[in-house]
Parts: structure tokens; sequence; C-alpha cells
């Protein structure tokens, strides 16, 4: 990998807006673009990401860089596309988030190893979409845009809503038109524009599209679609954090949920970023992807051995994961083979009892998305899939507020009764 250091005056991206980015790279077929709000590549329509110049040579001295760092994603400054004093810029400073020891939970599903739980439920809109969108705005102020956009399975829509209004941009969001309140409530409230659109969210996604090819969209940086290789990079911290939770050690057995795909890809990514930078010892670890039974286009051609993914109608309570045509769905079919891992699937009912054995056992209340992936876990390990001795971490990435219909029908007070002794004894519950 061609190397230097990010503080050298050589590197001339290193002062600029970009950190130590250098280019966009064709996913496909490799070729190289300009930093800018592309997505697509103009030779082979392949998707692109964001390519560095990473600092090397001196591991140590950047362990003690970031770990002097803020208690932010902004501590792997060196290490995103964006400028060397991102901290001090208005954004809502997500990330740092709890690596939680659920030794409970362990217990319950015979893990003998070490089982984590990183809870991004922490972050400041409550799911891990605040880290993606916080590389994006960076991306958006450098290029000029005035108005923030996004196409949305709820979560992401109230993180740029946010983000948009702490940072002073216009924002304008588009979401499915059902769903749960607490994602519409969350994309809403923060004063920008919320669009409810009669389709699903890859519907939500070809009218995203459409807008960026008209004049109607002129001036609108869409975080996750003419913005999406910088926001992808958000996703690498996930990574980093793990690794710096654990000590500056990769976890043996990481497990994601899939939406579009593009975090459990970004995650991989970090993985390898840390290990050629030399900032953990370069070990073997396994990713496997989480999706619900309902919308399960990922797991579906995992399972049959396929390439491609073809595409579902989504239909389950895990709303923020129903994406029926993953933009990413090859790419993570990929890495679970690469890595030896695996891609599985948990329908509805498992995902509501996963959620309420990780809030009984560990005081962590996860969104429908946090039960697929402990869901799909504890799956794992009953065939045989994910090796209970190791070290394990499984993401929780949304808060269960927001999604309580999920558990509401089937969650509520043991007893109404009178304000006296008789009728709390009469209950049972003395
Ligand atoms: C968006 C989202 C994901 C994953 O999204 P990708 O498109 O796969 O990157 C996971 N969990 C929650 C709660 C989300 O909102
Ligand atoms: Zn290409």
């Amino acid at each position: 990998m061609a190397v230097q250091s990010v503080e050298s005056s050589t590197t001339p991206s290193a002062s600029g807006a970009f950190g130590p980015a250098v280019a966009l790279s064709c996913r496909e077929c490799g070729e190289r673009f300009e930093l800018g709000p592309i997505f697509a590549c103009e030779a082979c329509f392949g998707p692109l990401e964001v390519a560095y110049e990473l600092p090397a040579g001196d591991p140590e001295g950047l362990r003690r860089r970031i770990e002097a760092g803020p208690n932010s994603i902004w501590r792997y400054a060196p290490l995103l596309p964006v400028p060397a004093d991102v901290a001090d810029l208005p954004s809502l400073h997500p990330g740092f988030t709890q690596l939680v020891k659920a030794d409970n939970l362990a217990r319950e599903l015979g893990v003998t190893g070490e089982l984590h739980i990183k809870d991004d439920s922490g972050n400041p809109t409550h799911s891990f979409k605040d880290r993606v969108v916080a590389i994006a705005v960076q991306a958006a102020r450098t290029f000029g845009f005035t108005t923030l956009s996004c196409s949305s399975t709820g979560n992401l829509a109230g993180a740029v809503g946010a983000a948009a209004a702490r940072a002073g941009f216009r924002s304008c969001v588009f979401i499915p038109h059902d769903l749960e309140a607490g994602k519409v409530v969350m994309a809403a409230v923060y004063g920008g524009e919320l669009v409810g659109i009669e389709g699903t969210y890859d519907d939500v996604n070809r009218f995203c599209s459409e807008l960026i090819g008209d004049p109607a969209g002129e001036g609108w940086g869409f975080v996750n679609v003419n913005l999406r290789p910088y926001y992808g990079e958000g996703s690498k911290t996930l990574a980093y954090e793990i690794c710096e939770q654990l000590g500056w050690r990769l976890p043996d057995q990481i497990v994601v949920p899939i939406a579009s795909g593009s975090q459990l890809t970004k995650i991989d990514k970090g993985l390898k970023e840390l290990i050629a930078i030399g900032l953990v010892e370069d070990r073997p670890y396994k990713i496997f992807g989480a999706q619900a039974e309902g919308c399960s286009p990922v797991s579906a051609a995992f399972k049959a051995g396929h390439d491609v993914v073809r595409p579902q109608k989504p239909r389950t309570i895990a709303k923020s994961l129903a994406i029926g045509n993953p933009a990413d769905g090859p790419y993570v079919l990929d890495i679970a083979r690469r890595t030896g891992g695996a891609v599985e699937d948990v329908n509805d009912e498992q995902i509501v009892d996963a959620i309420k054995l990780l809030a009984r056992t560990e005081g962590i209340f996860a969104e429908t998305a946090g039960g697929v992936t402990v869901g799909v876990t504890k799956k794992l390990i009953e065939d045989g899939l994910l090796d209970p001795s190791l070290t394990t971490v499984v993401l929780n990435t949304g808060d269960g507020l927001k999604t309580l219909d999920a558990v509401a029908p089937t969650t509520g007070p043991s007893a109404i009764i009178r304000p006296t002794l008789d009728s709390f004894r009469e209950a049972g519950l003395a």
C-alpha cells in the first residue's frame, strides 16, 4: 500500500478538506476519480469508494494521538475523509458508544468466550446513522451543498434532520409513509422538511435518484446517494471503536445487521485498515450478516450459493432493515464468504423474543434491528456456525423507544391495582 505520514507536509491532501483521502476509486474496475460529489464509475457504473494514503510507520504514535482525541468518531479523523480540525466544526459529535461485556446474555446463549454488545443506541439520535451522516455533512459543506437530503428507512431521516439543524443546512428527507411513529416524529422534530412517499424504501430511493438528475434537486446533497462514498466511511468508525475498546484487538466474530449492506462492508474495510496500519495484530476474523426473514435477499443468496442478490418486497417489523434491493448485497456475500462468516435471518417472533432477551439479560432496549442481530447470533450458535468459545461482538444499531410497537402487544404492567396493600397482595406480587 502507498503510505505516507498524514503529518508530512508533502501530502497535499493532508491539510485539506478530506484529510488522508486522495481519490474516489471504483469498487468494480479500480478506475480513480477526483474527490467530488459523484458515486458511480464513469467507465463501468460501479460504486465508488474513498481511497486513502493512510498514516504508516508509527502505529504507536497514531495510537497515542487517537487515545488523546475527543470521545467521538472525530478521534479517528486521521483515518477519515475529513479535515484535521473537524472536531471544532459544528456536528453532533457521534460515536464512542459503549461496548458492553454481555456476561448474562453469554450465559443464556451458551457462550463461553467473550460476548460484547456494541450499543449504538447511545448516539445523539439513537442509531448508528449519526456516524455516517457526520462524514457526509463534511463533504456536503466542502461541495457547497445547501440542502441535506436522503432516502431513509427511518433512522437516517432523523440523523440527517438533526445534523442539518446543528450544522446550519436546510434539510428535506424522504421516507416510506408507513414508518413507526417514533421514527416519523424523530425525523420531523428538528424542523426540516419530511416527505412521506407512498411506496417502499426502494421506491423512495428510486425517486431520490430521479430528483438528483432534476433541476429541483440542484444544490442538494443526498447523504446516501450522491454523497454515498463519504457517508459509507462513517461506518468504519464502528470497527475502529470496537478494536480500541477491546484493547486494540480484533474480535474473532462480529454480527452486523444488513439493510443496504453498506455498514457491513465498511466495518470490514475499517478492520483491514487497522491491520494494514499496524494498530492491531493481523489475525483472522469472521463477519456475519443478519437480516429479517421478511426482507432477506442477502441471506437467501448466501444460502443458495448465489453471487447476485434477487430483490424482494419487504414484509417485516424490522423496518430499518427493510431494503429489498440492497446496493451492497454482492459485496456482503463476498465478505461473509471470504472471512468464513455467514448471512442468516430470523422471523418477526424471533426478533421480538431477542429484543426481550437482550433487555432482560443486559438492560439494553434495542430496536428491531438489534432484535435481528441478537436473534441471528442465537441461531448461528445453535446451528454451529458461530463459535461460542471465541470473542464475539454483536451490534445493536438502534433504540427500542423508536420501535415500541414491536414489543407493546406483549409487554406491559404486571398488574393494575388500587393503591392499597390488600390490592397489592391480591395481585400475587408480595
Ligand atoms: C440503516 C440501519 C442499518 C444498516 O444499514 P446499511 O444500509 O446496511 O448500512 C442497521 N441498523 C439500523 C438501526 C439502521 O437504521
Ligand atoms: Zn468502474
